[in-house]
């Protein structure tokens, strides 16, 4: 796991639960990309902090294992074609 990754671990293990706890439920949002809608615009891969993005076959593809959840991709893609659930 790079620095970032460590970094960000602490935002998705500490801060997001608390959060979320804050509003009554305990459940960490990751990141999940709509095939149907992502039209291979990297904006989310040039946006992502971890590098967890890479394009494959013309479609956004996250690394689970390199994503801290920090959502950042959720709003950089201009298609909405990246949900948290
Ligand atoms: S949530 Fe999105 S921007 Fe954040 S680390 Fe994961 S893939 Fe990258
Ligand atoms: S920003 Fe959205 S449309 Fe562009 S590659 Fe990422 S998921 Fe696909």
């Amino acid at each position: 796991m790079n620095q970032c990754a460590k970094s960000l671990s602490i935002f998705r293990y500490f801060c997001i639960p608390v959060f979320n706890i804050y509003k009554g439920d305990f459940v960490i949002m990751a990141p999940k990309v709509d095939k149907d809608t992502c039209v291979g615009c990297e904006s989310c891969v040039n946006a992502c902090p971890c590098g967890a993005i890479s394009i494959v076959d013309g479609v956004a593809q996250i690394d689970e294992e390199q994503c801290a959840d920090c959502l950042t991709c959720v709003d950089a893609c201009p298609c909405s074609a990246i949900k948290s659930e």
